[in-house]
């Protein structure tokens, strides 16, 4: 029986893909504010050593990252941080996190620690929405705590050559976590990032992804747009620094996609 004292649980997207400087940071980073510019209540979860969400949404105190989160059992209230957007809130990490794999795997809860932290009672304070979870540009085991944790997968490609190598993997990954511990993750999508129209490369990536996996593609592509990378070193989204730059409104429609998507 559902406790009914409990609020519903956040929806919980894993944004991965094991390429590195595809836009899965980005793509937390500026998600997350356009959900919250929909009204929703968002948690990032850092899980990448770089810390780069965190960094480029100006968190400096890191005394409690998401390393303590899954090895020390530590408060979710000690970890989480409110950000200078209201409704935004950030687990962040530091390079702690990358010798995290190594000590998880001799736990026997390995995989689960990520999904029983986001499950402390005290996740209902905050009222979330949404819990968007930035992958490290691997498949390890933290990635593999983002996967059990969620209730999807958003994948960031990249328009360039080789994009859609790295996908099949991916797909294996997600079919084994499917098998073993949470036969519930979904896709929720594949977000063309870094999308040039004026680039016959990216129309054949377009229309290889689209043939490929059909409606799992978001029909918002991310265009590539100096914005959205010059937003992180001002600490804020590309919502805040630039709202009417292109990246900005291609973010706000992917959040519309994405909140419709997970009505159905
Ligand atoms: P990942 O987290 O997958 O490693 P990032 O989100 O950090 O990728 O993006 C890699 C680099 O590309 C960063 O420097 C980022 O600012 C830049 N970038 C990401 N998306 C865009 C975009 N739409 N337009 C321009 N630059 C982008
Ligand atoms: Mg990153």
């Amino acid at each position: 029986m559902p406790d009914p004292t409990r609020r519903p649980l956040p929806r919980i997207i894993a944004v991965t893909n094991q390429k590195g400087g595809v836009g899965k940071t980005t793509t937390t980073i500026n998600l997350g504010a356009a959900l919250v510019e929909l009204g929703k209540r968002v948690l990032l979860v850092d899980l990448d050593p770089q810390g780069n969400a965190s960094t480029g949404l100006g968190v400096d105190d890191r005394k409690a990252t998401t390393y303590d989160l899954l090895l020390e059992d530590t408060l979710l209230s000690d970890v989480v941080h409110r950000t200078d957007i209201e409704g935004l809130f950030i687990s962040p990490a530091t390079t702690d996190l990358s010798s995290a794999d190594m000590e998880m795997v001799a736990l026997e809860k390995r995989s689960h620690l990520l999904h029983d932290a986001l499950r402390q009672p005290a996740i209902d304070d905050y009222a979330l929405d949404y819990i968007l979870i930035d992958c490290p540009p691997s498949l390890n085991l933290l990635t593999v705590n983002a996967m059990v944790a969620a209730d999807a997968v958003l994948v960031p490609l990249q328009c360039e050559f080789f994009a859609l190598e790295g996908l099949s993997q991916l797909m294996l990954t997600i079919r084994e976590v499917r098998q073993t511990a949470n036969p519930k993750l979904r896709i929720e999508g594949v977000a063309l990032t870094m999308y040039d129209a004026r680039n016959n490369l990216t129309l054949q990536v377009e229309d290889d992804t689209r043939q490929t996996l059909g409606d799992l593609v978001f029909k918002t592509v991310i265009p590539r747009n100096v914005r959205v990378s010059e937003a992180p070193s001002f600490a804020m989204p590309v919502l805040n620094y630039d709202p009417n730059s292109r990246g900005a409104k291609a973010y706000r429609a992917l959040a519309r996609e994405v909140a419709t998507r997970g009505k159905n």
